[in-house]
């Protein structure tokens, strides 16, 4: 039997490439890729793609790879929406609605699971269990689309997994979501966050100039940081600040760094002073975030005065810091905390 193909795992030239292999028209390519960034979710919907063709991508194994929520949380607080997706294959995932001022904003996941380790996160407590495909990122954008009506215009690759472990998947998406042809979705209006895989950073640089990137930071030091993040032996914190150096010259974009205060752990006053040297004369935003408690690891949340006390040591000595503001409060806000919970 000839593999399944989703269609959203296809560039438009592979799209117009499928269509030569089915002995169709080339304009077919163009209207199947519209519908699929339009949402549509079966062949019927697809109101200019007759019936023969609509039989022949099914006899080919093709499909949309809608994917249809398992669970939804909906915040009373602020209306984010975290949603719970299952796989084909049985794995499940989870992506977060939010409106913001600017507009609204999907966080997607890029693997089921993942490998890197890190003490705080829910997402690495039970490994990698495989990557995602692109059409299974960008179907996590417009199977919110389907369920608010409303449309999204922001990606944050900030859920579970570590985009630069899965980056030929990422690449692809990018490619795809970014076609004129589909969802035509600004590289700009984009932002990928990582772990710290100093090789991907310098690559992607090169590759995806216009994407924002964001780096776990979450310490100021090499004790610390490898403590927090088993990646950080592997690539430690000179290479690291080197690599994110070379990327503001080539890109001119700010980094945002994210902090994530961990009481007792990485808090302290020195700890802002140590911070705050290490960044200084770099393009870049400290976005202090204060942990989400995840039971399992035992560790606790900076109280707020204290993430002000952190904060203002930034400011005055020059390095743009916020906290970042906390949606969605009330439902399991934390990587892979759905995801977790299911499992038990
Ligand atoms: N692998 C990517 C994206 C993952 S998550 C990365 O490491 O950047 C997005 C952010 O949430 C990361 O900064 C991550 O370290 C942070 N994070 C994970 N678990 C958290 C928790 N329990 N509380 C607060 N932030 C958390």
């Amino acid at each position: 039997m000839r593999e399944k193909i989703n269609l959203k795992d296809l560039q438009f030239n592979e799209t117009e490439a499928l269509m030569a292999e089915l002995e169709e028209p080339k304009f077919r390519a163009k209207q199947i890729f519209a519908w699929l960034y339009k949402g549509a979710e079966n062949f019927a919907q697809m109101k200019n793609v007759p019936h023969s063709l609509a039989e022949k991508l099914e006899e080919r194994g093709c499909h949309t790879g809608a994917l249809k929520p398992v669970k939804v949380q909906v915040s009373k607080l602020d209306g984010t929406r975290k949603y719970l997706f299952e796989l084909d294959d049985g794995n499940t995932i989870e992506s977060v609605f939010m409106k913001y001022k600017y507009g609204n904003t999907i966080c997607i996941s890029l693997q089921a699971g993942c490998r890197m380790g890190c003490r705080f996160c829910a997402s690495t407590m039970e490994g990698l269990q495989r990557n995602l495909s692109p059409g299974e990122m960008s179907e996590q954008l417009l199977a919110a689309e389907r369920d608010t009506g409303e449309t999204i215009n922001h990606i944050v690759i900030m859920g579970t997994g570590e985009p630069f472990d899965n980056y030929e998947n990422l690449s692809a998406f990018l490619r795809i979501i970014n076609d004129k042809n589909g969802r035509n979705l600004s590289m700009r209006n984009i932002t990928v966050s990582t772990c710290g895989i100093v090789p991907a950073i310098r690559k992607f640089a090169e590759d995806f100039p216009q994407v924002n990137l964001a780096i776990s930071l979450h310490a100021p030091d090499n004790e610390t940081r490898s403590e927090m993040m088993p990646v950080n032996r592997k690539y430690p914190m000179d290479r690291l600040i080197e690599a994110c150096r070379s990327y503001t010259a080539r890109t001119s974009r700010r980094i945002t760094f994210e902090y994530t205060l961990v009481k007792g752990v990485n808090d302290s006053r020195s700890h802002a002073e140590k911070l705050a040297d290490l960044l200084r004369g770099m393009l870049c935003h400290v976005n202090l975030i204060p942990l989400n408690k995840v039971e399992e690891t035992g560790l606790d949340t900076t109280g707020r005065k204290d993430a002000e006390a952190f904060c203002s040591v930034l400011e005055k000595r020059g390095i743009p810091a916020t906290i970042r503001r906390e949606l969605g409060d009330d439902i399991d806000g934390a990587c892979g905390q759905l995801r977790l919970r299911r499992k038990k």
